[in-house]
Parts: structure tokens; C-alpha cells; sequence
């Protein structure tokens, strides 16, 4: 910029000489001018003041006809600086002419050709007319003197005048010039140069640095608002670039978050991708789980849940019964414990916390010092810094507690994480749920089993006294026909009496003590049973017609041992009457059951406490005696 600024000063320089030049010459043609008009009026006014003095005495002279005079007063007047030519024309036809053209020998009258010359030359330079003077003598005008002026002398006087008037001029413009190019150096170009300084020094490739200083002098002019208005440019233009600046910043930073926002999302993804492939993977090892043993499942579930989450804990706690039970618990550190202890201590305390949420996140125990005392004792007590508990649930019921913990670092918890953990906790809610079912199913199957068996047991058996029923027996007893073996008939003597007598209440405790009585005297191998009201008939595999008669006799004495009384018998006791048949004389059940039926009948008919063993074959009796 600044050899912008040279060639401009150049040219500006040159026209400043030129105009100086210009303006030195007009001067001086001027002054010239002025010094040329200044001499023609005082030789007039020389010429003016001499003719006042010689006219009078140059009248005389005309009118004395005195050429002599004459010719002296003219030759005076001729002699006289800056003038050229005297000429002298009298109405009496006097005519002298001194010096000019008319010396040559011009006799012309007055008013001819050399007064026609003088009017030639008049209108070519009418500043130096001729001075007309009328020549009176005694208030008559007798002749006309005419006095015309020198130019040459005029010009040549100026000439000399002109030297030292170009060279002071030129001096004079030199000056001017000098002056000007000073003044336009000092107080123009320097400051423009300051100006172009300042533009060369600014940019906008420095960075954040200061605005230079503008070397320049603020005076209120052109230049200085020049300056104001660059200097403002600039500030507004350091402002832009300013802003520009700041708004790529900005753009820059959004860009960087924008991609590490990516990142993470892409890392968010792939770890979702991770924990739903881990969560089929539990939920299928769940749903194939043994209901009464899913240990092993648990353990894989904790293991790669808190690898995958990369904890220090993982603790699932199931709640019941006012107890806490781990049900499954992992840490790297393979001699970690869970703190089962503060636990069940602090299961209200827990049961209340997840009632409220289902969620329960802190990222640091520090933070709920004040808010929540007892988590924050209870957390500080088992060493844990940050947890993510996640709530078990069946509806409402609290099943337990799925929960991540660091004793060490902060968890770094995220929304993704606890959406993922509330799935997790929502597949052990399924699997214990299954458990719980198959729990039930299970008690409700060995409950229907046990209905069942007393169902069949009571099936098969008396419920007052506890022996066998009909149908059992009569299948037993056909399995043992035409083997040997023997089929009782017992019947209770009187015994529509001692209910008369005791009550039917009374009569219900006999036949319980009858019934314990023939289990206690009966061999093993025999199947009692009550098959009627007052009637219990028993079938005894492998016993003979000897054996048999020997066991109907025990049988009589035990109960007359036993001793019951009854008022309504003869006897003063209870007593009973047994028909006895050996069953390989037995050709069916009907038959058995009829032949041991008629032998009571028999026993009945002598007299009652007495036991007929084979009495329509055999005809024996056993009577036993009072
Ligand atoms: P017998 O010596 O001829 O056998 O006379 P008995 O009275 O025993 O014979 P009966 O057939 O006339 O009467 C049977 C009685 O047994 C009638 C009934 O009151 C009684 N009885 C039947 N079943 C029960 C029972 O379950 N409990 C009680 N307490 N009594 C019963
Ligand atoms: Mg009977
Ligand atoms: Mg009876």
C-alpha cells in the first residue's frame, strides 16, 4: 500500500509544482500587467504635469510665431522618459513633430495620416493612447498638442522588471511548493501512511489479538474520520471474524459431541445387543430350570450379568416369611459374602423401600447421608459406595430384590441399564413365579395324594372301628378260596339290647374295643373286617380246621377277659357268636360266606358266646363254658 502511497505522492507532487508553476506565471503576468499600466499612467501624469507648466508658454510662442520656443518646449517634452513622439498642429497650419514616426518628415495636417497612424495604434494598445492637450491662448484654443508614449521604453522598462520577477516567482513557487509538499507530507501522507500502516498491520489470521493501535493523530477532519471509520471497520470486522470464531467453536464442540454422542450410542447399542442376548439366554435357562433346583441358573444369570455390567456385586434376594434368602449372589472376589445378617435386620427397611419404587438407583451413599439415615447406615455398614436395586415383584407383593453394587467406584448408572435391569428382575419375577407355581403344583399333588390314599384307605376300611370293609375283604377271601385257610362270622350277642342299655354311643366304643381286641388276637396274616352293623367276619390264609378251632376258642376268652358288661345278657357281659368255615371245603365267596353265616346262625341258636367251626361238614362245636 505505501508504494500506492509513493506514486500517488509522486503525482501529486508534479501537480503541485505545476499549479504552483502555473500560478507563480499568472502572478507575474499579472504584476507585469499592473507594473505596465502603473508606468503609462505616470508618464501621463508626468506628461500632464510638465504640459501645465510649458502650455501657457508655448500659447505665447504659437501666437508670437516664435519657432525657436517652440521647438525647445517640444524638444524638452520629447526628452521627457516614456515618451515617444510630441506633436504640435496649430490652426495656423503650424506642424511640428519630435520624435516617433513623424520625424521621419511627416508635414501632415493635423487630423491626417499620423493622426490616423496614432488612432491605428490606439486601438492596438489603448492604454497607451496619445495625450491630446489643447494649447490656449487667451481662452482660444490655437493648436493641439499631442504627446504619444514610448512603448518600447514601456516594454523594455519591463523587461528589466521581468528578470527578477521570474526569479523571485520561481523562487516564490518553489517555496510554495516546498511548503505544500511539507504541509502534505506532515499532516497528509504521514497520517495517510499511518493509515495504510494500520491496514497492512491488521488481519485476520492473528488469532484472538488485540486490535493494533492506529498511530494517528484523531483530529476531527477527513482523514480522522477516515481513520474512525477504518478503526470501526475493523473492530466490526474483528467482531464478525469474532463471532465467526466463536460460532465455529461452537460447531466444532457440537460436532465433537455430536460424534462422541454417536459413540456412545453405538457402544449403548452393542451393550443392548449383549444384555438382550443375555436375557434370552436366562430366560430360556429359566424356563427349562428345575422348579425345585434353578441354583446353577442363578448362578450363570449373576455371574455374566455382573460381568457383562462389570460390578463388584450382584445379589438376588428373595423375600419371605419375614426372612431374607440369597438366592443368588456373585462378585469377582471369590471369597465375598453377602451380608445376610444386615439384611434380614434391614428387611422392612427394604420392603418399605421398594414398596414406594420399583427402582431404587444411588450412584453415590454420600449423597443420602442426610435424606435417607438408615439406607445410608445400612449401605456404609456393607461397604458399598454406589447400588442399583431393582425391584422382584408379583402385582404388588414384593418377591425380592434384584440389586448391582460397587464397594469402590460409582456404577455409572444409565436409563438403558435400568431398563435392561428391570427386564432382568422381571424374569426372575417369571422364573420364581414358575417355582412358586410348581412349588404349589407340587403340595397340591402330594395333598391329592395323600386324599387320595386316605381316600382309598377309607375306601377299603371301617371308619368306626378301623378295620377293613366289605369289599376288600370279600376280594381277599375270594383270592383265598379252596386254599387253606378259614373264613370267620362274628356277631355281637344282644346287642340291640346294650344299645337299649348304654346308648348307641356306648355301643359304638364295644364294637371298637371288639374290633381292637381281634386285631391284637388274630395272627398277622388276617384280614378283620366289620361288615355289618354288629358283624365282623375275618379270613385267615393257611389256617386249618385245628388251628381254627383253637383261635375261635381265644377269641371267646379274650372277650369274656375283656369283660364289657351288659346287663341285657344272660351272661352279665358282652359276648359273641362265631361261624367258622375252613375254606378249601369252599367252592366261591357266596359259598364261604354262606357256610360261615349258617355255622353263626348255629351258634346263635345254642345259646349264644359259642363258635361253630364247620358245622354243616364238620358238626363242631366249640361252646365255650361260662
Ligand atoms: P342277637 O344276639 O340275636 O344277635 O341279638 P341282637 O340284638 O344283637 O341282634 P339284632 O340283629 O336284633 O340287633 C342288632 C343290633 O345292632 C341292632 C342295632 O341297634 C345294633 N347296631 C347295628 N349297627 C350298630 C352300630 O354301628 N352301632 C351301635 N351302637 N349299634 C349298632
Ligand atoms: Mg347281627
Ligand atoms: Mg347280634
Amino acid at each position: 500500500m505505501s508504494s500506492r502511497f509513493t506514486s500517488i505522492s509522486s503525482k501529486v507532487t508534479v501537480m503541485i509544482i505545476m499549479a504552483s508553476s502555473l500560478f507563480a506565471l499568472l502572478t507575474m503576468l499579472i504584476q507585469l500587467l499592473w507594473n505596465y499600466l502603473g508606468a503609462v499612467g505616470n508618464a501621463r501624469n508626468e506628461i500632464h504635469g510638465y504640459s501645465e507648466l510649458i502650455l501657457p508658454t508655448l500659447a505665447q510662442a504659437l501666437w508670437d510665431v516664435d519657432r525657436s520656443l517652440q521647438q525647445d518646449l517640444l524638444s524638452g517634452m520629447e526628452q521627457m522618459p516614456n515618451v515617444g513622439s510630441v506633436e504640435l498642429a496649430s490652426r495656423d497650419g503650424v506642424y511640428i513633430k519630435l520624435g516617433g514616426e513623424a520625424q521621419l518628415g511627416s508635414q501632415a495636417q493635423p487630423g491626417s495620416e499620423a493622426q490616423r497612424g496614432g488612432e491605428s495604434r490606439r486601438s492596438a494598445d489603448a492604454v497607451a493612447e496619445p495625450v491630446v492637450l489643447a494649447v490656449n491662448y487667451e481662452g482660444e484654443r490655437i493648436a493641439t498638442l499631442t504627446i504619444a508614449l514610448d512603448r518600447s521604453e514601456i516594454y523594455s522598462t519591463l523587461w528589466h522588471q521581468m528578470v527578477p520577477l521570474l526569479l523571485g516567482n520561481a523562487l516564490k513557487t518553489l517555496a510554495m511548493a516546498f511548503v505544500i509538499l511539507y504541509l502534505l507530507k506532515h499532516l497528509i501522507m504521514k497520517r495517510l501512511l499511518a493509515l495504510s500502516s494500520f491496514a497492512d498491520a491488521v488481519g485476520l489470521s492473528e488469532g484472538a489479538r488485540a486490535v493494533p493501535a492506529l498511530q494517528l493523530d484523531r483530529k476531527n477532519d477527513e482523514i480522522g474520520q477516515v481513520a474512525s471509520a477504518l478503526e470501526a471497520m475493523y473492530r466490526r470486522i474483528r467482531g464478525d471474524w469474532a463471532l465467526i470464531r466463536q460460532q465455529q467453536r461452537k460447531l466444532a464442540l457440537r460436532g465433537r459431541a455430536l460424534s462422541h454422542t454417536v459413540e456412545r450410542q453405538d457402544d449403548m447399542l452393542k451393550w443392548m445387543a449383549q444384555a438382550n442376548q443375555l436375557l434370552a439366554e436366562v430366560s430360556l435357562r429359566f424356563l427349562k430350570a428345575s422348579a425345585t433346583d434353578s441354583a446353577a441358573e442363578l448362578g450363570f444369570f449373576t455371574e455374566n450379568l455382573g460381568q457383562m455390567l462389570a460390578v463388584e456385586r450382584v445379589a438376588v434376594m428373595e423375600f419371605g416369611d419375614g426372612r431374607v434368602s440369597y438366592r443368588g449372589f456373585w462378585s469377582p472376589e471369590p471369597d465375598a459374602m453377602p451380608a445376610r445378617d444386615l439384611l434380614i435386620d434391614n428387611l422392612p427397611a427394604l420392603h418399605h423401600k421398594f414398596g414406594q419404587t420399583r427402582t431404587v438407583v444411588i450412584e453415590d451413599v454420600e449423597q443420602i447421608c442426610d435424606s435417607d439415615p438408615l439406607e445410608y447406615r445400612y449401605l456404609k455398614q456393607v461397604g458399598i459406595t454406589s447400588v442399583a436395586g431393582f425391584a422382584i415383584t408379583d402385582g404388588d407383593t414384593l418377591l425380592g430384590v434384584l440389586a448391582v453394587s460397587n464397594l469402590t467406584a460409582p456404577l455409572c448408572w444409565s436409563p438403558e441399564k435400568s431398563a435392561i435391569l428391570t427386564q432382568f428382575a422381571a424374569a426372575l419375577n417369571e422364573l420364581w413365579l414358575r417355582e412358586r407355581r410348581e412349588q404349589r403344583m407340587l403340595e397340591l399333588q402330594q395333598e391329592l395324594m395323600r386324599v387320595n390314599v386316605k381316600l382309598a384307605e377309607e375306601a377299603v376300611t371301617d371308619a368306626l372301628t378301623g378295620l377293613s370293609n366289605r369289599r376288600p375283604f370279600v376280594e381277599r377271601l375270594s383270592a383265598e378260596i379252596f386254599r387253606t385257610g378259614a373264613l370267620l362270622m362274628i356277631d355281637v350277642d344282644f346287642f340291640k339290647r346294650y344299645n337299649d342299655s348304654y346308648g348307641h354311643l356306648a355301643g359304638d366304643d364295644v364294637l371298637k374295643r371288639l374290633a381292637q381286641l381281634l386285631k391284637e388276637t388274630l395272627p398277622k396274616n388276617a384280614l378283620p373286617a366289620r361288615i355289618g352293623g354288629e358283624e365282623f367276619a375275618v379270613v385267615i390264609p393257611g389256617m386249618d380246621a385245628e388251628a381254627l378251632t383253637l383261635l375261635c376258642r381265644d377269641l371267646l376268652d379274650a372277650v369274656r377277659i375283656l369283660a364289657i358288661p351288659h346287663q341285657g345278657s344272660h351272661l352279665g357281659h358282652v359276648s359273641l357268636s362265631i361261624g367258622a368255615v375252613s375254606l378249601e371245603h369252599c367252592s366261591s365267596v357266596r359259598d364261604a360266606m354262606g357256610k360261615a353265616d349258617a355255622s353263626l346262625y348255629l351258634a346263635k341258636e345254642q345259646g349264644r358266646n359259642t363258635a361253630v367251626v364247620n358245622g354243616s361238614l364238620s358238626v363242631l362245636t366249640v361252646r365255650q363254658a361260662d
